[in-house]
């Protein structure tokens, strides 16, 4: 059984409770998959007033995380492992499945919450080694781009979705979107359910998953076609799409 331990520095470790305590995230802690810990980088300030930030060097607005509180709550929690020290940053490398599957084979990870108007560069060179982004957008703290790695980290570790899981067919997991879904009623509002998915064929069923996620990926994302892995059959029929896109 793989487990992941997951430390998180942060100033606002409460951030975190909620959405570690339900679904998924719980299961993964219930079972065992996943050790989680939030550190508060306050504790580490060195100083009565608990203080972790200052103001920039050579003026302008905001404050800025100070270096020597966040390098003593790095070197505490990491203490002699190598795990990878991964800030969350809007200046970081994409996050994608392909990095939430590197994560995921990792047995440790530490993430940094930065806050204010960003972390000293000089903690960064120190005590970082790596920066991840969530979007091209700026949040207002990491806490909430930390959630959303640990979330797409740890639906990939096996057993934490256990048999009720399709990740293999998730969207981005093969590099195309994954098709539209139909549960009962067999109608809803004038609108049927199409007839493969009730005809019993499994190998046709699957057929016609794979063309759906084909279409779709073709009609919203066709930028990811360029990099997907694609049988002859995918081939053809995004060939047929081409000739006939109303089919
Ligand atoms: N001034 C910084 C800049 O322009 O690059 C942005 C600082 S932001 C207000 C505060 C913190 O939120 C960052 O240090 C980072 O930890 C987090 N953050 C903001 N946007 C993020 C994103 N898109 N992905 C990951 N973390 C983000």
């Amino acid at each position: 059984m793989k487990t992941i331990k997951i430390d998180v520095l942060t100033l606002f470790p409460a951030m975190f409770s909620a959405v570690m305590s339900e679904s998924m995230m719980w299961k993964a802690r219930d079972l065992g998959l996943l050790d989680f810990q939030t550190h508060d980088i306050r504790n580490y300030a060195g100083n009565k007033h608990h203080k972790v930030d200052d103001a920039p060097y050579g003026g302008g607005g905001g404050m800025i995380l100070k270096p020597d509180a966040l390098v003593r709550a790095i070197d505490a929690v990491k203490a002699e492992d190598s795990a990878p020290v991964i800030l969350l940053s809007p200046q970081g490398r994409p996050l994608t499945h392909e990095v939430a599957s590197e994560l995921a084979k990792q047995p440790r990870l530490i993430l940094v919450c930065g806050h204010y108007e960003g972390v000293d560069e000089r903690a960064i060179e120190l005590a970082i080694s790596d920066e991840i982004s969530i979007g091209d957008y700026v949040l207002t703290g990491g806490e909430l781009a930390a959630l959303v790695l640990i979330d797409a980290v740890v639906r990939l570790i096996p057993g934490v979705l256990g048999a009720v899981g399709a990740q293999h067919r998730d969207s981005h997991a093969d590099g195309t979107l994954e098709g539209p879904h139909y549960t009962r009623p067999a109608e809803f509002c004038g609108l049927g359910v199409p007839d493969v998915l009730t005809s019993g064929h499994h190998a046709e069923v699957d057929r016609w998953r794979r063309q759906q996620a084909l279409k779709r990926t073709w009609e919203r994302r066709p930028d990811l076609l360029e990099k997907a892995t694609l049988s002859d059959d995918d081939r053809a029929y995004l060939a047929q799409l081409e000739d006939a896109p109303g089919d």
